[in-house]
């Protein structure tokens, strides 16, 4: 079970998800830094960066405070909430210390590694106070990465598995997300928003029943509720559609993220802290055939467009126009070819007057901004027949810049106007979902 930073962001948060994770015993616990703590960690350390320890130690006291005072709401005891202070006092002790050396890249994964580190610690802190037999198992034991910088899952099957050991029959487990060792031992870290993927790789590992992502709305909708009224939650997904709908709401479930969850087969279920009921988002190996699960949206997204008869029977010319991209680091998600032209779209513009310059060395460039991507997700094996008719007839009254479809056995996209889009995703939800 993970919960992310907002779900753990106060005392009475904290308390909402101790009930949760003990409604049955044995979970493994993923938790994230308490919200807005990781920032102010990383605004610590770019303060000591800079030399500026004065604003470094003003910033942390402050952050101090703001513990203290969920410490007082937290514990029913004086005598755990004096625990408590005195772990948070240690923790910012360290952190002033740590301004006192010159400070590293090192300096500052330390630094940052504390907000889990405090959040996991209070959560276990005030289950042990509440009689729960909770174990906090220190995730630098078997959070690690190989030489290439990637999660090293051998190492971690191997060392979670010798962590669990230790403590047979606990009532919970609480893990810190996020943090963990690179391949010489130091602390690292697995990128922001990373306690996902540690509870995806530590299920993965563990072959957990299931992997469950708390957070705090609600689960994913097969649209925007604002955009298209009448809109029902998505119960189902398999790894691939969530994948492609990653894109569209990468906040949610990063891609790589569920990709240890996939390999083990392991399903990931997404839950509202909210609405701790409801059966939320289950994703997983299982197609369901000939169905389709939603309709997403991305704006901001420019079209770029090069044309050349030179592109006519050569070969090489995809290569020498994707390498131009590559070259300013921007990736290209949709992408559309005729015998003579092809256009691609981007959403980081920031090295769009490079790239058009470089494409102009090889034909005639064409740019439209103010677009959005609208796609369609669910089983759309080819062999399958009727659905590209229904969702191209939904498009029928609504200027399409591009189509893409075939990339993936999950997905159709549209490229339109922005302003053409809640008209789009209006009329495919009427098309596509009209007999749900
Ligand atoms: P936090 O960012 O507080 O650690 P989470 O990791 O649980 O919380 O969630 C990451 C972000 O994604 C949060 O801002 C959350 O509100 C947002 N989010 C979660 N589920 C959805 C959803 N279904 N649609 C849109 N945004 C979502
Ligand atoms: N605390 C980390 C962050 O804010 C990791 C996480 O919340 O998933 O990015
Ligand atoms: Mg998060």
């Amino acid at each position: 079970m993970k919960f992310g930073g907002t779900s753990v962001g106060s005392a009475q948060r904290m308390k909402d998800v101790a009930g949760l994770i003990t409604r049955e015993k044995g979970n493994v616990v993923v938790l994230s830094a308490m919200s807005g703590t990781t920032n102010a960690l990383l605004e610590i350390a770019s303060y000591y960066k800079k030399g500026n320890r004065d604003s470094a130690v003003d910033t942390a006291s402050r952050l101090e405070q703001k513990y203290l005072g969920h410490i007082a709401e937290l514990y029913a005891s004086a005598e755990s909430a004096d625990a408590a202070r005195d772990y948070v006092r240690s923790v910012f002790s360290y952190i002033e210390a740590l301004g006192k050396e010159i400070f590293t890249d090192a300096s500052e994964k330390e630094l940052v590694a504390r907000g889990e580190m405090l959040s996991t610690w209070m959560v276990n802190a005030y289950l042990q106070e509440q009689g729960v037999n909770s174990v906090l198992l220190p995730a630098l034991d078997f959070m690690k990465k190989d030489e290439q910088g990637e999660p090293d899952s051998r190492y971690i099957k191997e060392h979670f598995a010798k962590a669990l050991a230790q403590h047979p029959g606990a009532d919970v487990y609480i893990t810190q997300g996020f943090i963990c060792r690179d391949a010489h031992g130091a602390v690292d870290n697995l990128k922001r928003g990373g306690s996902d993927y540690t509870a995806s790789l530590l299920g993965a590992a563990a072959l957990a029943e299931e992997i469950q992502i708390w957070t705090d709305i609600d689960g994913m909708h097969n649209n925007d509720p604002r955009v298209v009224p009448g809109t029902r939650p998505v119960r189902h997904l398999h790894f691939e559609e969530a994948a492609e709908l990653g894109y569209f709401g990468a906040k949610i479930l990063h891609p790589t993220c569920i990709q240890p969850a996939k390999f083990a087969g392991v399903p990931v279920r997404l839950l509202n802290t909210m609405d701790p009921s409801a059966p939320g988002t289950v994703i997983n190996n299982i197609p369901d055939p000939g169905s389709i699960k939603a309709v997403a949206a991305k704006d901001n997204i420019t079209a770029i467009k090069i044309k050349s008869s030179r592109m006519l029977l050569a070969h090489g010319f995809l290569r020498k126009v994707f390498e131009i991209f590559e070259s300013y680091r921007t990736s290209i998600d949709m992408i559309c070819t005729s015998e003579v032209g092809v256009s691609m779209t981007i959403d980081d513009t920031s090295n769009l007057s490079g790239i058009v310059a470089d494409l102009r060395r090889y034909g005639s460039v064409t740019v439209d901004t103010g677009m959005c991507i609208v796609c369609v997700v669910g089983d759309m094996d080819w062999e399958n027949v009727g659905f590209e008719a229904r969702a191209m007839d939904a498009m029928s009254n609504i200027p399409v810049r591009m189509v893409s479809y075939g990339g993936s056995n999950y997905n159709i996209s549209f490229l339109v106007r922005e302003e053409d889009k809640e008209k789009a995703l209006k009329a495919l939800s009427a098309k596509l979902f009209a007999d749900d």
